[in-house]
């Protein structure tokens, strides 16, 4: 599944070629000429990312990076600032609303390419595509396989996307909460307890091979995956 990146900017000649360098890149790009937009277009599909102009009519760049990190469902979205500003203090001003990197105008396509690649291989290894394994267990996100020990598994897509979830942030805690934003996005209201039922049927089919035993239960704190008791 390609990367869904999401471009705010207001002048449509910078939107729409940096929207073909994404297409022609292999990424899935989506359009908001405003913060408005932009929160739309995150409210039905949420993005792999996000590159923000900082001069944007209405909610400027800064204060709508400001205000993703401080809502819950996109706390955690990467975003890259993109601004004709080049001054070290505007720099540090960005980067202090929690956007996660910051590219000056004018930029190469291939300077913007290689800070997104890098951003996403930081921020969300669920996308880059890399074949994970823990303990035998094995996920390929280009194939869409899993297998036990060499045995393939069938998984429904939402305990594929779980599963996936999991391999690839290993050993850390994790709420119902934030499984939610990053498995089903925010494009659906589901309650937590949705998570435990998918956790119940991904331990189902790990069970056969015994590595239902790495999805763990932490008490009043969520679900880890870890390879370790
Ligand atoms: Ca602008």
């Amino acid at each position: 599944m390609p990367a869904k990146i999401l471009i705010i900017e207001d002048e449509q000649a910078i939107r729409e070629m940096i929207c073909v360098a994404l297409h022609n890149a292999g990424f899935d790009c989506q359009e908001a000429a405003d913060a408005t937009q932009a929160q739309a277009r995150i409210l039905s599909a949420m993005p792999d990312m996000v590159l923000l102009d900082w001069m944007l009519p209405g909610i400027s760049g800064v204060d709508y990076a400001r205000r993703l990190r401080q809502d819950r469902l996109t706390r955690h979205l990467p975003i890259i600032i993109l601004t004709a500003r080049t001054q070290e203090e505007d720099k540090l001003k960005g980067l202090e609303t929690g956007a996660d990197d910051y590219v000056t105008k004018p930029f190469s396509t291939r300077e913007l390419l290689a800070r997104i690649r890098a951003l996403l291989r930081r921020s969300a290894p669920q996308t880059a595509d890399i074949a994970v394994e823990i303990g035998g267990l094995q996920l390929d996100p280009v194939t869409h396989r899993v297998q036990a020990n060499g045995a393939r598994l069938a998984l429904g897509p939402m305990e594929f996307r779980l599963l996936h979830f999991f391999m690839t942030h290993p050993e850390r805690v994790h709420s119902r909460e934030r499984i939610l934003d990053s498995v089903w996005g925010g494009n659906v209201y589901v309650e937590e307890r949705t998570v435990d039922v998918h956790i119940r049927r991904l331990r189902k089919v790990l069970e056969a091979s015994g590595h239902d035993t790495l999805i763990q239960t932490v008490r009043g704190a969520g679900y880890r995956m870890s390879a370790q008791d």
